[in-house]
């Protein structure tokens, strides 16, 4: 069975094919992605109304490419899956509105579902199906979580901690406009940062101390660090360090997030670990992972960058997930969810 899927929830219009096998197992056959990032590289941020209008004249020339590129028809669609929440507005309008005219014109049935858990879905494309349990990082970036899935993607996700300010992509995105970097930050920074000394400046971790919330998240103080950092240095007229500046942050951000990770799946007796959202992209970050799962008997699995960052696969994959699991389709005049939760897999 070829499940569609469609993403628009940002900055990216991704349009996804999987082939859904008898034993569940998932094959990638299609994964087009048209961005606006450039358009919004200048504002250094993703500007709404600029993002749905880049969406409305991509969506139809890259179904286009994502139906050639799989060599199917989209009359062989059994069903099609689209990112009804959480994202910008009317970004999400563009693709609900496609999915839906897709789902009436074929008479297909339509799956409305969570972008978050999408980007954990991304990785069972690369790594197949998740165990019974299993903890996943999801850090992207508008959201960092600690999320405990249960029964697999069309089971149970409770989210057991999360960012109390930026996110880890957004703390990127800021700390490389401080340090001149172009948007989005994760890329560059992570670039220059493997040609500095992680250990030279000891950024603070948020939330680390005894008394802290044991699974949640800050990275607003240490944007804040880096600032008051690079500032002191100009003050003394000193060139800025930049790649120990990128190096130190990029450790201080990986050091937090899997530390909390590898508790988590500690304090769960949990086994195996996803770390998935654009930022799972960093290469300190999964490298740091491996390092701290190995220690702890923890099976990592990290899908690869291009699955990483927003894409129609793996809306696609959830929703080929939801039609393996029995679940019944969305209504088709389902709404788009700006906020919807990361517990709501799919929108009924
Ligand atoms: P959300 O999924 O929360 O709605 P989003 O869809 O905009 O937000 P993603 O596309 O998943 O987020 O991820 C984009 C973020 O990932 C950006 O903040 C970007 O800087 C960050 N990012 C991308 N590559 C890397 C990298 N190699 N290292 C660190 N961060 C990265
Ligand atoms: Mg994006
Ligand atoms: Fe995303």
């Amino acid at each position: 069975r070829l499940i569609l899927g469609i993403e628009s929830s940002c900055d990216e219009t991704g349009v996804g094919i999987v082939r859904l096998g008898p034993d569940g197992a998932l094959e990638l056959l299609a994964d087009e992605v048209a961005s606006s990032v450039e358009e919004h590289a200048r504002f250094g941020g993703v500007v709404p109304e600029v993002a749905s209008r880049a969406h409305l004249e991509a969506m139809t020339p890259t179904m286009r490419r994502a139906v050639e590129r799989a060599g199917v028809a989209l009359s062989d669609v059994h069903a099609i899956a689209v990112t009804a929440g959480p994202g910008l507005a009317g970004a999400l309008l563009v693709g609900v509105s496609a999915a839906k005219a897709y789902a009436a014109a074929l008479d297909k049935p339509l799956y409305g579902v969570n972008h978050l858990a999408g980007h954990v879905a991304a990785d069972t494309l690369e790594h197949g199906p998740l165990p019974e349990r299993c903890v996943a990082l999801l850090v992207s970036g508008g959201h960092s979580q600690l999320l405990l899935v249960e029964g697999g993607l069309a089971g149970r996700i409770t989210e057991i901690g999360s960012t109390v300010d930026d996110a880890a992509g957004e703390a990127y995105d800021k700390v490389a406009r401080l340090l001149d970097l172009p948007y989005p930050g994760g890329p560059p920074i992570d670039r220059l940062a493997k040609q500095g000394d992680g250990c030279a400046i000891a950024f603070p971790r948020g939330l680390t101390g005894p008394r802290d919330a044991k699974y949640d998240f800050s990275f607003s103080g240490l944007k804040t660090s880096v600032a008051r950092w690079v500032e002191r240095c100009e003050r003394a007229g000193e060139e800025v360090p930049l790649a120990d500046v990128a190096a130190s942050f990029q450790e201080a951000v990986a050091d937090v997030l899997t530390a909390k990770a590898v508790r988590a799946c500690r304090d769960l007796g949990v086994g195996t670990m996803v770390i998935s959202g654009g930022v799972a992209a960093n290469s300190r970050l999964s490298g740091l992972a491996a390092e701290r799962c190995a220690e702890a008997g923890v099976e990592l699995r990290v899908p690869r960058p291009r699955l990483c960052t927003d894409n129609g696969a793996m809306i696609a994959a959830l929703g080929a997930h939801l039609v393996a699991a029995g679940a019944k389709p969305s209504p088709l005049d389902l709404s788009t969810t700006p906020g919807l939760p990361v517990g709501t897999v799919q929108l009924r």
